[in-house]
């Protein structure tokens, strides 16, 4: 059996190539998945039997549209704009929306396709999907903003709502431009439909702790896989690319845990700062000032600032989290990772390793939490937040904080079960692949071709 799932991902695989060409992040996340459920596949023959798989890789629809709006010099812009609708096997279709100048098909797919199996394993009613655009929001006025997202939501109303297709934030996207949409939305359906996206704020049905969701949920994540080992974040070294919504959540609750940070970074370069990073500088720059990781050096004399952001990972840690972007971890900075004695890795960003680098942790034996699980904790939170918009309530921080630490607990506990079961105890990249496949792939045989 175990043969004819290898020649059934194999030919899968190159059917993908064929008709997702020139698509890099697509194929290397689908492989990562491939490879992955090589032995639930050989041992279920009624997911090849089925096409599951072949089901599964090619998405309800993609969507793409022209989003045209005019600059404050009065000229008009225009950009392309995605949705892509991956699964809604288990829930409507759940994801959010990169506003970012690299974002592509290929880019939107890998996540709408990641999304599937992270929603699965949050153990919540929310299928998968993905959306964005190549939109750049870097030197743009708060007017221009709104102008764009306005755009981009006279398309996307049509395709989306509460019970269908779920958007919140990604890169680029925070609660101020899900505001502006949202409050387009409104206009258009000529409703109320506070469910139509997560992320809002917390002043119109927005949950609270969904801010920090992402970071916390991948910090408590690593602690729990820690713990595993008998180890801890308390007394422990780390570095945390990025300084976005889940780098500085990441950190906080790092922080919080005993640990020192000593680094972050954001696409112009990295601090280094052996006494440890002061968050409360990195928010305000971050989150009000709207200014750069080089500006921290200025209020942090006894801080170092480098130009360029790969070089982070020589820095010597004992835990790594990538909270940046994909691929910031290649095989390179992996080997400097593991030559700088780093004991854990935890992604908080989507993909940030590539498939090299994630064997040369698991070739260490790095503890080596993926993506799809260590970072669920954000999407978990859109669910409840969506429950709440369903139930008009809304719960208080302690109780949505209590929720999503034990979603993550779950989640690792679902993880460590499904890579026993299938013969490779430990290995949470295959454990979550397969946890997250089993639950989307048996909706869909219940519910037919
Ligand atoms: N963009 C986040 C992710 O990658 C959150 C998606 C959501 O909340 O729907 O999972």
């Amino acid at each position: 059996h175990a043969t004819q799932a290898h020649e059934y991902v194999d030919g899968l695989f190159e059917i993908v190539k064929k008709r997702n060409p020139n698509e890099p992040e697509f194929h290397q996340a689908v492989k990562e998945v491939f490879l992955s459920l090589i032995p639930v596949l050989s041992q279920n023959p009624a997911y090849i039997a089925n096409a599951v798989l072949d089901r599964l890789v090619e998405p309800d629809r993609i969507l793409s549209f022209r989003v045209p709006w005019v600059d404050d010099a009065g000229k008009v812009q225009v950009n392309r704009g995605f949705r892509v609708q991956f699964s809604n096997a288990i829930g409507p279709y759940k994801g959010g929306l990169r506003f970012h100048p690299s974002v592509n098909a290929s880019i939107i797919k890998f996540l709408g396709f990641e999304q599937i199996l992270k929603n699965a394993l949050t153990g919540q009613a929310i299928g998968g999907g993905k959306g964005g655009s190549d939109f750049d929001p870097k030197g743009k006025s708060d007017l221009e903003i709104m102008r764009f997202c306005q755009s981009f939501m006279t398309e996307l109303s049509k395709h989306i709502g509460p019970d269908k297709d779920v958007p919140a934030g990604d890169i680029g996207v925070g609660a101020r431009e899900i505001g502006y949409m949202f409050g387009q939305y409104k206009k258009l359906v000529g409703a109320y439909e506070a469910g139509v996206l997560t992320g809002k704020g917390i002043g119109y049905g927005g949950s609270l702790g969904r801010k920090e969701a992402t970071g916390y949920g991948a910090v408590y994540f690593v602690e729990e896989m820690l713990q595993d080992a008998g180890s801890s974040f308390k007394g422990s070294k780390v570095v945390v690319s990025g300084s976005g919504n889940v780098s500085i959540y990441a950190m906080e609750k790092a922080i919080q845990l005993g640990a020192t940070v000593v680094a972050c970074s954001d696409s112009g370069g990295y601090i280094y700062h052996a006494e440890g990073i002061n968050l409360d500088t990195i928010k305000r720059l971050k989150e009000v000032e709207n200014k750069r990781c080089k500006d921290y050096v200025l209020e942090h004399p006894d801080a170092v600032y480098v130009e360029g952001c790969a070089g982070i990972w020589s820095i010597p840690c004992d835990i790594a989290l990538p909270c940046a972007t994909q691929n910031e971890i290649d095989q390179a900075s992996a080997k400097l990772l593991v030559q700088g004695g780093v004991k854990a890795v935890g992604e908080g960003a989507n993909m940030p390793s590539t498939l090299e680098a994630i064997d040369v942790f698991l070739d260490n034996n790095v503890l080596f939490a993926p993506a799809k699980a260590a970072n669920a904790g954000g999407v978990a939170v859109s669910a409840l937040e969506m429950a709440q918009n369903s139930a008009r309530l809304s719960w208080t921080m302690d109780e949505v904080d209590t929720r999503l630490q034990t979603i993550m607990h779950n989640i690792y506990r679902e993880c460590i079960k499904a890579a026993e079961q299938y013969g490779v105890p430990g290995n949470l990249v295959i454990g979550a692949n397969i946890a997250g496949f089993v639950r989307v792939a048996d909706a869909m045989l219940a519910q037919g071709v």
